[in-house]
């Protein structure tokens, strides 16, 4: 019998949070770094001959408070061999699969946060109910979503259009699962969804506990480890000095409290604790979880 005791793991403020893993996946490096050059970034995510680096689709299990909480709920299954070959998509490792391992049934799952609507994080959100229709992966969940990431992502631009596939998330307008949420939210006592934006207008982040008992879901503010440096940024991002500020302040906040950050695409690291570096740039803090 398979046991969740393989996957990260970690109690923070009143809550167990396992770490999920849909698979794995490459975008273009030097769209993942934004201004960053090649010489700098290719030392921390060494690209494949087609300039793609690995990142993983992490997403969380939070159980606490007599609820069961599923933070992002991954790429899923519904991707043609072209896609699939273009992202380089390795899913010898589910979100699905891990919560099941964890002894969780999609239909166990109360609460299903989305950072926001890209398809690399929100593709789960829906899956076919055998009958050529979809329908929400999680069916007794209600899945909160930011108010201006619905609104930004059913109303894509050029700039933006190809980070969305309708059909991920447009069922769940059919439903009562979605709630739609502007800013700050308190979802559960100790529980808290904060909108960034910057990488979308709506990107939100999940706070898991208080103060330094908190673990933060960092999401695409800073998507892997290398991007705690306050000038990594991602050239998808659609607002980027928002991106810049919010970065700031969240981990000026992270790192004076001992709090602990949860990464969505890191292919190696899940939690950490962050720390300034010498010349007083946010990294990781070795050795410590
Ligand atoms: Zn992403």
């Amino acid at each position: 019998m398979t046991t969740d005791r393989q996957l990260p793991h970690i109690a923070v403020g009143g809550f167990e949070v396992t770490g999920l893993c849909d698979g794995y996946f490459r975008l273009d490096g030097g769209a993942m770094h934004g201004v960053v050059p090649r010489v700098l970034w290719e030392r921390h995510h060494p690209p494949d001959e087609k300039n793609r680096i690995l990142l993983a689709l992490r997403g969380l299990l939070v159980r606490g408070r007599g609820a069961t909480v599923v933070v992002e709920p991954g790429l899923g299954d519904r991707y043609s061999d072209v896609f699939r070959e273009r992202f380089a998509i390795d899913r010898s490792t589910t979100l699905l699969g891990d919560l099941g391992a964890c002894g969780v049934a999609p239909g166990q799952v109360d609460l299903v946060i989305c950072t926001h609507l890209h398809w690399d994080h929100a593709g789960q959100a829906t899956s076919g109910d055998g009958a050529g229709a979809l329908e929400p992966t999680f069916p007794r969940a209600t899945y909160v979503v930011q108010r201006l990431d619905w609104q930004e992502a059913t109303h894509p631009h050029e700039r933006n259009s190809g980070s969305y596939r309708p059909e991920d998330f447009f069922p769940l307008a059919e439903t009562s699962q979605l709630r739609l949420i502007d800013g700050t939210v308190e979802l559960l006592p100790g529980l808290r969804v904060e909108r960034v934006g910057g990488h979308t207008a709506g990107l939100q982040i999940v706070n898991i506990g208080e103060g330094s008992d908190r673990l933060v879901f960092l999401s695409d503010l800073a998507p892997t480890a290398y991007h705690l440096d306050l000038p990594v940024i991602m050239g998808y991002d659609l607002y980027p000095v928002d991106t810049l500020e919010a970065k700031r302040r969240v981990l000026n906040d992270v790192i004076a409290t001992g709090a602990r950050v949860a990464f969505v695409h890191d292919p190696r690291l899940v939690f950490t604790h962050v720390t300034r570096d010498a010349r007083g740039r946010p990294t990781v803090a070795t050795g410590s979880l």
